[in-house]
């Protein structure tokens, strides 16, 4: 038997911004080419394996959250980071706010921001959504459009919006985040 190790203490304790204007922090939870779907366990604050992904899919980048946000599902908001090589459970990484996917998830809006390594001269030149390769965002649309289909979960893609949206909405989740504050801690 073993206390409730409060996560808020872990990973949540990371501030969601850098500093530095549209560079947020990303905690990876599945790694790019990876079926596996790892989370932070909310009970225990380890990386916990929640399900192989019914579909033969991977994910098509660093797939994680930023820390002390909350999205309108409920949980914190997800990031996927372009890598050239994946890193693993837990990395820190410092992104640059590229772009936001939208969609809903069961009816639930389930935004993902699409993020770069900030510091990482390969993608320098990629600071908005126009400097991503167009076939990229393809592949992340078809991936989220179908990854839970075998699960029998309905995803209704509604687009990609900008680096300036995917800021707004950043900062509306670190709003929401620090408006439940109260109930978190009870
Ligand atoms: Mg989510």
């Amino acid at each position: 038997m073993f206390a409730r190790r409060d996560y808020i203490r872990d990973y949540m304790m990371i501030p969601p911004g850098t500093g530095e204007a549209a560079v947020v922090n990303v905690i990876v939870e599945i790694p790019k080419g990876r079926r596996s779907k790892f989370e932070v366990d909310k009970v225990t604050g380890l990386i916990k394996l929640d399900r192989y992904l019914y579909s033969s899919a991977v994910y098509p980048g660093d797939y994680g959250f930023i820390p002390q946000t909350l999205a309108e599902d409920s949980d914190p908001l997800d990031a996927l980071v372009m890598v050239n090589e994946p890193t693993f459970s837990g990395c820190l990484i410092e992104a640059r706010v590229v772009g936001i996917f939208r969609m809903k998830d069961n009816g639930v809006n389930d935004y993902k921001i699409l993020g770069v390594p900030n510091k990482d001269p390969l993608f320098a030149d990629i600071r908005k959504l126009s400097e991503v390769p167009a076939h990229f965002l393809r592949e992340v649309e078809f991936f989220f459009a179908t990854y839970k289909q075998l699960e029998g979960v309905t995803i209704e893609p509604l687009g990609w919006a900008s680096n300036e949206e995917g800021t707004t909405e950043v900062r509306a989740s670190v709003e929401r985040f620090r408006g439940s504050l109260g109930n978190v801690h009870g």
